[in-house]
Order: structure tokens, then sequence, then C-alpha cells
């Protein structure tokens, strides 16, 4: 371990920047988040600045940084973005936060950055093989093999967020009967309202409050979210033999209603390796995007565990 080190650990993501500093051990000193404001330039200021506000506060020193950033990465810079984004694509975002806090940086995308941290000091750090899944606004995926990111030609590999086969509801990608229809935030909240449930003042986490007291709808929304995230599940299990599964993002909070309906869609269809698919719910909370991205930092970062 190398003493007094700290890393600086980023999420950029299209609600929230969060912060967090890291010792060399992989321990989390402190945290904290913020809005985001629009545009590149004005996101990388805002992270760089909450996190020089952090150190200040903890009187420590910023080594180096990493960055987990929605979007496509490719060399430090963002080469696609949703539309929500307000000059994201294109934005040097490695360039700018070594500019601006003097240390090297490294950055990646925001899905790869959660597994890596569950991966290497989260919920799946004992495994080899991991499924990534996040649920979020959108959903996420990323495929952790032999103890690394698999990453595919084109960065893409286990992006099962846009994998067809799950109904014919529209998706935000512009195609149909993706995944995230049914398991993110979004689709949980749009088809509990098609399906005729009560207005929603906080999206898919009243939907899940919901169910807890017993709405029937908002019940049968989050059984068929967490059996279309085990169909996917089993398909990549099929294809690539890998089993463990850790799952994060929003609609994560709320294991008590998807593990059931997850576990009961993997046993009910185990794959032929007769390993049964293992469900793991984030450990690193809604830190472990920048927990991820702090660990893969020129300084190197291991599990004091
Ligand atoms: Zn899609």
């Amino acid at each position: 371990m190398t003493a007094g080190v700290t890393v600086l650990g980023i999420d950029i993501g299209g609600i929230g920047i969060k912060v967090c500093l890291l010792d060399a051990d992989g321990s989390v000193v402190a945290h904290d988040r913020i809005p985001t404001p629009p545009g590149g330039e004005a996101m990388v200021e805002a992270a760089a600045a909450l996190g020089e506000t952090l150190a200040a506060d903890q009187q420590r020193r910023i080594h180096a940084a990493g960055a987990g950033v929605a979007g496509v990465v490719e060399d430090g810079v963002v080469t696609a973005a949703s539309s929500s984004f307000t000059d994201w694509t294109g934005y040097p975002v490695r360039a700018a936060l070594e500019t601006r806090l003097g240390v090297p940086a490294v950055v990646m995308n925001d899905v790869n950055a959660f597994l890596v941290g569950e991966a290497t000091l989260g919920a799946v750090r004992a495994e080899r093989d991991v499924l990534g899944v996040t649920l979020g606004t959108g959903v996420g995926g990323a495929v952790w093999l032999d103890g690394a990111l698999y990453l595919g030609r084109s960065g893409a590999a286990g992006e099962i967020g846009h994998m067809p086969g799950f109904g014919s509801e529209p998706c935000t990608c512009g195609q149909a009967g993706h995944l995230e229809t049914l398991a993110s935030g979004r689709g949980v909240a749009r088809r509990y309202l098609a399906g005729g449930g009560a207005p929603l003042t906080d999206g898919a986490a009243e939907v899940a409050a919901r169910a807890r007291t017993g709405d029937e709808l908002a019940g049968r929304v989050f059984r068929e979210a967490g059996a279309g995230v085990a169909r996917a599940a089993l398909m990549v299990a099929a294809v690539v033999d890998v089993v463990d599964v850790v799952i994060g993002g929003g609609l994560a909070q709320s294991p008590d209603l998807l593990r059931p309906a997850i576990e009961a869609a993997v046993a009910a269809e185990p794959p032929v390796s007769g390993r049964p698919v293992r469900i793991h719910f984030a450990a690193l909370g809604s830190l472990a995007a920048a927990v991820g991205a702090a660990s893969q930092a020129a300084i190197p970062i291991q599990s004091g565990a």
C-alpha cells in the first residue's frame, strides 16, 4: 500500500455528479454529490471543484483521478452520448480533468466503471467472471471476464439494455422491445401508468413503495422487470458461461421486490452448464462508478480486506 495517497473518483451522470476520495486500500474517505450542470466544460469544472473542496476538508492532496461518465468513451474523449447531454459528445474529458486538476486522469464509461468497482472492491470481488447490470433511468450492462473488463470490438460488450426480444414497447433508442422498456426506472414508471396506475410524483421509487403496500399492478410491473433481467442474464450465461450477475442503479434500491422475481425466473430455466445463475446486489451503492473509475487511476488501488 502507498501511504498517504488520495485518488479522486468521479461519476458524471445525467442527473447528478458524485465524487469521492479513495485511499490506496480502496476505502472511501469522503464523498459528496451535486446536480449536473449543462455542458461538458461545466460538468468537469463542477466535478473538479467539488473534489478539491472535499480534499481541502480532509487536508489531503489529490494524486490522481478516475472518472466514470455517461456515454461511449474512447481514449478519454466522449464519442457518443444521449441527446439529453449538452456539448458532451466530442468533449475531451480526460484532457480537461488533467489540465484542471494537474494530475493524471483516467476516464471510462460509467457502467463499465460500476462493474470495475463492484468486481474489484464490491459485491463480486471474489468472482473472476461477472455480468454487471445497471437499472437506472435506462438499463446498462458490462462484462468482466477472466478478471478484467471485456469491452468488445466497439466497446459495447454487455450492453444488454438494448437487446431485442422483450416485448414490443417503444424504446428510448428508437427501436422496440428492448430490455430497457421493461427494466429501467423510466420503463417501470411508464408501464405502471399505462396499466392504469395512479399518477406518480417520484417515478419508479414510488411504484416500489406502492408494491410494498400491496398495489397489485405495481407488484406485477416489478415482477416483469425482474423476469426481464433474468432472461437477459440467462442469455448471457448461455453465450459466455458467466453466471454471476451484479445489479446496481436506482431500481436496485428495491432488492426486496427484484430479487424474488429474478431468482424465480433463473431457477425455472437454469443454464445448460448446470451452474446456477447467482444474483448479487451492488455493495458500493451509488458510489460504485466513482470508486471503480478511481481504482483504475494511475496509482494502483487494491482491496485492503
Ligand atoms: Zn433500445
